[in-house]
């Protein structure tokens, strides 16, 4: 059983690095940004009560997502384990789940804030389906066409721009930092660069995490 959270600032590779590290070692990834994102999909009652608090210029009240992380986990559908990414966003979760939850690392991707900024405003998402693209280090085969649904529309999101993108670095620091110190004070944070190709950023983490005995699929 391997139970880790992922963090690191936006941009920085932790939902790729999620993935793999899920597909390899059979973990559940779970992703708060996913959950917030398939209610508001589909409409559901959380989603109109986050709207609302966004609305008023709100942040998601801390209980919100505490809840979803606590109901998601008690699911159970996690045998070899989970990675929660897009979890504590602050101190004040941080301490809730330590009070709470077992984990056995704390994944930290470190990457300069200059190169996420180059990363995210290379960005490019399908408006049709959703498909992610980085017109530097993973473009679409044919440029400005979506490889997943063949739309034509291919789009920066409205957020991704320079100034946006550096006052939720600026967020993440103020907020995020403290809860990553909670968790290094308990000796439970991995540092990996992240400022290299995904590969080798994996291959850091698993050697980090000691996980190469653990290795169930090749
Ligand atoms: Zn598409």
């Amino acid at each position: 059983m391997h139970k880790y959270l992922i963090m690191g600032m936006p941009g920085c590779g932790k939902g790729t690095q999620s993935e793999i590290m899920c597909e390899r070692f059979n973990l559940v990834h779970i992703s708060v940004g996913d959950i917030l994102r398939w209610n508001i999909k589909n409409h559901t009652k959380l989603a109109a009560r986050i709207k609302q608090l966004m609305s008023t210029g709100r942040l998601i009240p801390d209980e919100i997502v505490e809840n979803i992380v606590q109901q998601r986990l008690e699911d159970h559908d996690w045998n070899y384990g989970f990675m929660l990414d897009g979890f504590p966003r602050n101190e004040a979760q941080a301490e809730y789940f330590l009070e709470r939850y077992d984990i056995d690392a704390v994944i930290f991707i470190d990457v300069p804030a200059e190169l996420i900024i180059e990363r995210l405003t290379a960005r490019r998402v399908c408006r049709n389906c959703g498909a992610v693209y980085n017109l530097d280090s993973h473009p679409p085969e044919v440029a400005g066409k979506c490889d997943s649904c063949g739309s034509n529309d291919l789009m920066l999101r409205p957020d991704d721009n320079e100034i946006a993108i550096r006052e939720r670095l600026d967020d993440y620091e103020k907020k995020t930092l403290p809860a990553l110190n909670l968790f290094r004070q308990k000796e439970l944070v991995i540092k990996v660069r992240g400022d290299r190709p995904i590969h080798e950023v994996q291959a850091d983490i698993q050697r980090d995490l000691n996980l190469a005995k653990y290795r169930i699929k090749s």
